[in-house]
Formats: structure tokens, C-alpha cells, sequence
């Protein structure tokens, strides 16, 4: 049985780049007769806005956008998330990191590029067993680190095809952080497999993580789902639209005026699926939908 997800999470109104990947998540699910499954993400407490969750589910439907499960909340999904972490540990795939961000900068050996990813430096890794069980005794703060030996794995993308992450750009990375809390590449991973989702359609920024989130399900045991990253609408600026940044949102649209017919014309034409940007219903596309489709299609400028 097919099934598909989308998994936004509440730190704002949607815009026209998740209004995009959502869109085509779900022409997929609904061309393969499967269920369509709505997850929240919203375990990064700080970043989640107070009536986002609403406002975001409302903006999906307005769009023609319908699920059928769901919405799970990952916030009430603790003890899948507490499970999968105590496999992890049992099976020696982690272990306690007690490095704060400000040491892992310091211990880079390279300048780091604002905004990229510090490649963690195994700092804690060489921490003795005993020692570190001393220091958690005595409550060091520690988040746990998911041990990366070789190569992390390539794959085959649906759409972004091969993806074969850069030799060292991996380093052992969060599974559950300082404050208990399960970090997202363990809590999708936990989540997908559970709802037994057989492809992940995401937007392409999320690339890299895919690496990572293989890398757990082989721990795991568990089969991954194929992967399909579609491209980003970027601003005029080039900078991928996000919430902070050019995002145009779908009710700001819809406040002026604009029907969801029109936007998802506009989404359609802009991932290559149609020639014009007439406005249509998602619905109409869904027929014949075929994700290959995408595969030549580069990020765009809205
Ligand atoms: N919650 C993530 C986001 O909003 C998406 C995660 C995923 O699709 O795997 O960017």
C-alpha cells in the first residue's frame, strides 16, 4: 500500500516554497491511490509559533491539499522516539557528548563557512565509558551523537538522482539533544518507519540529512522508503524562500485575492508539470502524475 507524508513544521504561515513540496508530495500519493499522511513537527520548541499548526493545516486545505491520517504531533510521539534512541544505544550507536557548541567551534580545524555545518571533531568519542558515566552521574549536561564510521551511504534520489555526500563532510551528529529532546534525524526516521512510509517527497534542502537518516535505519533494522527531493523556489535574490526570507505566504495571497486554483497553476508551471501557469485544481493533476517528471527540473526563481 502506498504511502506518503508531509511533515511541515509550525514556525509560521506556509509560503510558496512549502506550498510547492507539499503540493507535490501529495499529486504523488494521490496518483499511486495511496494514503496521504500529515505529520507536525514541532519538537524544536523555540522555533514553534502559537496557532501555526492551525493556520498551516487550514492553508492546506484552502490549496485542495487533503490527507488522511493524521495529524500526528511529534510532541505526543515521545515514546516512539524514546524507543528507537534505546535500540540505538543498546546496539552501540551512540554515545554521550558533552562538548557545548562553543567547544566544537573551537576544536574545528578549519575556518568555518557562516551557516555551514561544523563536522563535529569526535571530541567524545575517545571519552572513557566509566568516565562518562561519572559525569552523567554527577548531571554533565550531555546530548547523545549518532557514531559515523567510513563513508557515510549515497542513494538514489527520484529526483535530485544520484546523491553521494562529499568524503568527511559527516561527522557523528545528534540523535538526542542536551534537553532530552529527540533530535529530528532520529525522530523522522522513527516516524517514517513506524507510519510505514514507502517514499519521502521533501524539499531539496534536506538532501544531506537523507545521508544521516540512512545511516539509522540500517541501526535500526528497518527498510527506508525511497527519497524524492524536489527542487526550492528561490527569491528574486537567489536565497531559497523560507519563512524569514521572501516568503510569500498563502494568506497573504489569498488575501489579496488570489485563488488557490491560481497558485497551484503557478506551482505547476514552475516544477515543469505544465506549459502555462492557467489556473487549475490539484486535483485535475493528480492524473498521470509521475514524479520522474521533475527530474530535470533545477530551483527556480518565484
Ligand atoms: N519538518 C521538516 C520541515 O518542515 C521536513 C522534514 C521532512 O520532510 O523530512 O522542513
Amino acid at each position: 500500500m502506498a504511502r506518503g507524508r508531509y511533515a511541515p513544521s509550525p514556525t509560521g504561515r506556509i509560503h510558496l516554497g512549502n506550498a510547492s513540496t507539499a503540493l507535490v508530495s501529495w499529486l504523488s500519493v494521490r496518483a499511486r491511490g495511496g494514503t496521504y499522511v500529515m505529520r507536525i513537527e514541532d519538537l524544536d520548541s523555540p522555533r514553534v509559533v502559537p496557532g501555526a499548526l492551525d493556520a498551516l493545516l487550514g492553508d492546506l486545505a484552502w490549496l485542495g491539499l487533503d490527507w488522511d491520517e493524521g495529524p500526528y504531533v511529534q510532541s505526543d510521539r515521545r515514546p516512539v522516539y524514546d524507543a528507537a534512541f534505546e535500540t540505538l544505544r543498546r546496539e552501540g550507536h551512540v554515545y554521550p557528548c558533552f562538548c557545548s557548541r562553543r567547544d566544537i567551534q573551537a576544536a574545528a580545524s578549519a575556518p568555518q563557512v557562516p551557516g555551514d555545518e561544523v563536522v563535529y571533531p569526535e571530541t567524545c568519542r575517545a571519552v572513557d565509558p566509566a568516565v562518562a558515566a561519572a559525569r552523567i552521574a554527577r548531571g554533565d549536561a550531555h546530548a547523545f551523537r549518532f557514531r559515523v564510521d567510513g563513508d557515510p551511504p549515497g542513494f538514489d534520489d527520484r529526483v535530485a538522482g544520484r546523491f553521494d555526500p562529499p568524503p568527511g563532510s559527516i561527522g557523528d551528529f545528534v540523535v538526542r539533544r542536551a534537553d532530552g529532546v529527540p533530535a529530528y534525524q532520529l525522530a523522522v526516521v522513527a516516524d517514517d518507519a513506524a507510519m510505514e512510509i514507502d517514499e519521502v517527497v521533501r524539499a531539496r534542502d534536506l538532501l544531506a540529512s537523507t545521508s544521516r537518516q540512512l545511516l539509522i535505519y540500517d541501526a535500526l533494522g528497518r527498510v527506508p522508503p525511497s527519497f524524492a527531493h524536489v527542487p526550492l523556489l528561490l527569491g528574486p535574490d537567489g536565497v531559497r524562500l523560507s519563512k524569514r526570507h521572501h516568503g510569500v505566504t498563502l494568506a497573504e495571497l489569498r488575501e489579496a485575492g488570489v485563488s488557490a486554483e491560481a497558485i497551484v497553476g503557478r506551482l505547476a508551471h514552475l516544477l515543469g508539470l505544465r506549459k502555462t501557469e492557467a489556473p487549475v485544481e490539484a486535483r485535475a493533476l493528480a492524473d498521470g502524475f509521475d514524479l520522474d517528471a521533475l527530474g530535470g527540473v533545477t530551483d527556480r526563481i518565484v
